[in-house]
């Protein structure tokens, strides 16, 4: 970790970017250009969410279709167990197969506004569950969803990392982390998932994030605590958004550096279907845009 800063890093990751499904032809728009910037990096993947509640069914459908038709990248479709009947789930999971998507982020999902989930009286009960009845239908790939700060409606951190195996061990090969702002908080997990016997590829996920307030609303429900230091850097720069862009990149791309000395080599970024931020990052990880990696 004593390297000087970014110097020489050979680009010797693998990346992949989250985008959410658009509401507007505006943000549709915006989402399309953000895939175009980001495409020449060559991701592993980009994957697409599903809306809290199961809300964006048809829109996580037209968006993965979109990435799947229009582009060379792996697209991979969110799916949670909210709202839907098992048999719901599949059909969908079954139209995505046959649209030639081949990899799932299976989740359990939360119930709208931050509610507790409810379990369909027909639906898939949990995430261990979800990735049991896609492997039935077709050998997808599958990534899961992990918390190195423990998810907050776990009992113990223990019997978290004793679910995320149970995903594993149903045929998930991909664990992608909730964000988190320590780099030991994924050292920790890490091991403690080895000590668990979990062999599957652990991929810290990156927010980058400009706008702290907004990201504070979120992050207790996700089980993620905002570190003071993080307040203080932001502070006096509600009015300086290019700054804030250049402090997010700063603390973002220092986090991920430490966790390249770690022996990271895989980072999902959680775009916000902005590019600019992600960019810049993958940059300083030493990636560099392919122009034959464009889009046609
Ligand atoms: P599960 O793995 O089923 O676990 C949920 C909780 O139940 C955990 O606390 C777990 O420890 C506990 N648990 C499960 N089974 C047992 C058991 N037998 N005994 C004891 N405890 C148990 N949400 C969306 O709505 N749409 C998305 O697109 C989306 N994408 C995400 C992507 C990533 C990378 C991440 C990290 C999260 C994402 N989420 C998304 C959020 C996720 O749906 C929520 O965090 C949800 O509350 C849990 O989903 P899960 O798949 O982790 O659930």
């Amino acid at each position: 970790i004593d390297t000087p800063l970014f110097a020489g890093l050979p680009g010797d990751v693998e990346i992949s970017f989250e985008f959410f499904p658009p509401k507007s032809e505006k943000m549709e728009q915006q989402l399309w250009d953000s895939i175009m910037t980001l495409a020449p990096l060559q991701p592993r993947f980009v994957s697409v969410t599903y809306g809290a509640g199961g809300s964006t069914r048809e829109r996580t459908h037209a968006t993965v279709a979109r990435i799947a038709a229009e582009t060379e990248i792996a697209a991979a479709a969110h799916l949670t167990c909210v709202g839907a009947s098992k048999e719901e789930i599949i059909e969908t999971a079954q139209q995505y197969w046959d649209a030639g998507v081949r990899h799932i982020v299976a989740l359990r999902g939360d119930a709208p506004d931050g509610e507790q989930f409810v379990l369909h009286p027909q639906g898939f009960a949990s995430a261990v569950d979800l990735v049991a009845g896609l492997k039935k239908i077709a050998p997808f790939e599958i990534s899961v969803a992990a918390y190195p700060e423990t998810h907050p409606a776990a009992n113990c951190p223990q019997s978290d990392i004793d679910n995320l195996k149970r995903k594993i061990d149903a045929g998930a090969s991909r664990a992608i982390t909730q964000f988190f702002f320590d780099a030991e908080h994924f050292f920790r997990f890490r091991d403690s998932c080895a000590a668990a016997g979990i062999d599957a590829e652990l991929v810290p996920g990156i927010l980058p994030v400009s706008n702290v307030g907004q990201t504070r609303k979120f992050a207790g429900m996700c089980g993620a605590a905002i570190p003071n230091w993080m307040d203080d850097l932001f502070e006096g720069l509600d009015d300086h958004p290019a700054s804030r862009q250049l402090v997010a990149a700063t603390i973002a791309a220092e986090m991920c550096r430490k966790l390249y000395a770690g022996g990271v080599r895989h980072f999902h970024f959680y775009t916000l279907n902005r590019a600019e931020l992600s960019f810049a990052i993958c940059h300083l990880l030493g990636k560099r845009a392919n122009i034959e990696g464009e889009i046609a």
